[in-house]
């Protein structure tokens, strides 16, 4: 490879996305320096939009405006209002179960697992989950953290965290494979998983 210090940059920052190491980050740099009109201006200007404009809520971990304000009342950019929390991992997993269609109502999006590597519990949105059940009306929390172990953790601690609270807390169904991460499950699975969910809590109403 020539010298080139602006393609050795971007080739290393594209070997940083899931699933991508430097053989094919050299072959996705080829190929946007072979369409430069095509790719390169539209993905520079898409990116700094989203750089400009997009960000995490800082309350429930969905995306939103960087412009819109969150509140714990107002937190979620949706005109319906809801009695149920979906509490997932990561935004890939709100993409899943949004597009297998069979929850209606809202997401908390945590951000990770209790004992990913490098993550650290107080980064996690779950203080503020636990102010979202008391501030919002919610009946029931579903916690749709993956079959793995650092899933059954982090849902176990959520528990925990919530023991003050009467909302009914629900886990999705066992039939889950081990290890099984939401954002991999097939419709079908998902469906039965969100069909069959069962209570873990003692003290619902
Ligand atoms: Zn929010």
């Amino acid at each position: 490879m020539q010298n080139l210090t602006e393609i050795e940059n971007l080739v290393k920052l594209i070997s940083k996305l899931p699933g991508l190491g430097p053989k094919s980050a050299k072959r996705i740099v080829l190929k946007l320096i072979n369409n430069r009109d095509e790719l390169i201006k539209p993905m520079a200007k898409v990116l700094a939009e989203i750089y400009k404009n997009i960000s995490r809520c800082k309350i429930c971990g969905t995306l939103k405006p960087i412009s819109t304000e969150c509140s714990f009342n107002n937190c979620e950019i949706l005109e319906k209002k809801y009695d149920k929390i979906c509490v997932v991992e990561n935004i890939s997993d709100q993409w899943s179960i949004e597009s297998s269609n069979i929850y209606k109502g809202y997401f908390h999006i945590l951000g990770g697992t209790i004992s990913s590597i490098g993550q650290r519990k107080e980064d996690l949105l779950i203080n503020s989950l636990v102010e979202r059940v008391n501030k919002d009306n919610i009946e029931e929390v579903i916690l749709a953290t993956s079959a793995t172990v650092e899933g059954q953790t982090t849902a176990y601690y959520i528990k925990d965290s919530l023991k003050n609270s009467s909302v009914k807390i629900t886990k999705l169904a066992q039939g889950l494979p081990v290890g099984g991460e939401i954002e991999n499950l097939d419709d079908g699975t998902l469906f039965s998983a969100f069909k069959n969910r069962s209570n873990i809590n003692s003290n619902s109403k």
